[in-house]
């Protein structure tokens, strides 16, 4: 029996995780997770027959120990007791906390030796060199779980790296691919999250509309890949149905195609290295008719253009790049700063950060990831503060 565990399994990845995961026998489940929504925690758990289910949030231990009552699922809270459940021994773990929080229950993951299916690619962007280095020590495998990654992976099976001259990612373009810049300074946070093609949660969507998803993708495939940044390109391609090609040295390429389902990259993962039948539609690619591909705009969407100085700068910028984004985000959501500050208060943190040694030291521990992590969201907020 296979032993599974699902970190972040009420978001949009997990209830794609929990619909994979649900009436299979074959499969066993050891730790589930969530945040404040306990009464669907509690349901999965239930469904599931986990061994435990974890809230992050203290306060809503007695909320999800009421819902769990009499079902034998254990119950536990914080952020101690996600590291906990990471400890529990499994085969699979799946890492679909969003942001910087899913990189320790991962990263706690690996020491075990589970195969750690990644959504959470916030954990490659800041913590990338410490993630790899820490599954090659304990002989665990990180599959990705992000589409265009688990496309790239797709495409690279049977290759030699050595062979890759680029990789190419496909973005949608988000909701406001088409819109000029002076419409963009007033777009709202409701008209940020309407993505095209996926259904995903908040946060992701409103990365789709800055481009800075594909900003922390470009990242993620640095460090996953083990490419050059210059090996890296970003095609906007609004049907979102290529998810990412991989070019090779004698001028061809592969393109992985599918619907924009992210059961197909979780399932992927979930039966790796062999492939299963899965429920996503099949292509009807004569109905589609077309396929378009445009360049990024760099003015619109500056986020790329940051991705690409994190990269040359290395060492714990990417933490402080995602941490300053994460911000920048929650200030955006909650209606204190426009759509385009967004870019402008990141790229302001890492001005603020470039002469400080940390952002340049290499990666070498959780605790100075998690340090670089906390300082650039003290930094963020202090700009916000003074005003943009
Ligand atoms: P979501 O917001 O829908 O769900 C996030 C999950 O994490 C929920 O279970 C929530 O309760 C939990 N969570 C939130 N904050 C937490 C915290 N501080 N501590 C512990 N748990 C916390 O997010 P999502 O869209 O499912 O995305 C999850 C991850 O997968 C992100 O890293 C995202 O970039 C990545 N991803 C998502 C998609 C997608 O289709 N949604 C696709 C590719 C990659
Ligand atoms: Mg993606």
């Amino acid at each position: 029996m296979r032993r599974v565990s699902v970190f972040g399994a009420t978001g949009s990845v997990g209830e794609n995780t929990f619909d994979l995961l649900v009436g299979r026998d074959d499969l066993h489940t050891v730790a589930l997770t969530g945040g404040r929504n306990v009464t669907r925690l509690a349901e999965q758990a239930r469904a599931l027959r986990a061994e435990v289910a974890v809230t992050a949030h203290d306060e809503c231990y007695s909320d999800l120990k009421a819902a769990l009552a009499g079902s034998g699922v254990a119950v536990a809270a914080g952020p101690g007791a996600l590291l906990d459940a990471a400890a529990m021994p499994a085969d699979w773990v799946m890492s679909a906390i969003v942001g910087a929080a899913g990189l320790a229950p991962g990263f706690r993951a690996l020491a075990q030796g589970a195969t750690l299916a990644l959504a959470n690619k916030e954990s490659l962007v800041t913590a990338g060199p410490l993630l790899m280095a820490e599954a090659a020590r304990h002989g665990a495998t990180i599959l990705p779980v992000d589409s265009e990654h688990s496309a790239i992976f797709q495409a690279l099976t049977g290759e030699d790296i050595a062979a890759v001259e680029r990789i190419i990612i496909t973005a949608s373009g988000g909701p406001f691919r088409t819109w000029p810049r002076e419409k963009l300074a007033a777009a709202t946070p409701v008209q940020a999250v309407a993505h095209p093609n996926w259904t995903m949660g908040q946060r992701i969507s409103i990365d789709s509309a800055t481009l800075f998803n594909k900003a922390l993708e470009v990242i993620e495939t640095r460090e996953f890949f083990g490419v050059n940044p210059d090996q890296i390109e970003v095609l906007v391609h609004p049907q979102s149905t290529i998810h990412a090609l991989v070019g090779f040295n004698d001028g061809a390429l592969m393109a992985h195609l599918g619907a924009p389902d992210m059961r197909h990259a979780i399932g992927y993962a979930l039966h790796w290295p062999e492939r299963r039948v899965l429920p996503v539609a099949r292509l009807d690619l004569a109905a589609m008719g077309q396929l378009t591909f445009e360049a990024p705009d760099p003015d619109r969407f500056p986020a790329l253009r940051l991705a690409r100085e994190v990269m040359a700068t290395g060492g714990h910028a990417g933490a402080a790049f995602n941490a300053a984004k994460e911000v920048a985000l929650d200030h955006f959501i909650a209606g204190r700063i426009g759509f385009l500050e967004m870019a402008t208060l990141v790229e302001r943190v890492l001005d603020v950060l470039s002469p400080q040694s940390g952002l340049h030291a290499e990666v070498g521990s959780l605790e100075g990831v998690l340090a670089m992590d906390a300082f650039a969201r003290q930094t963020a907020e202090d700009l916000v503060r003074k005003g943009l």
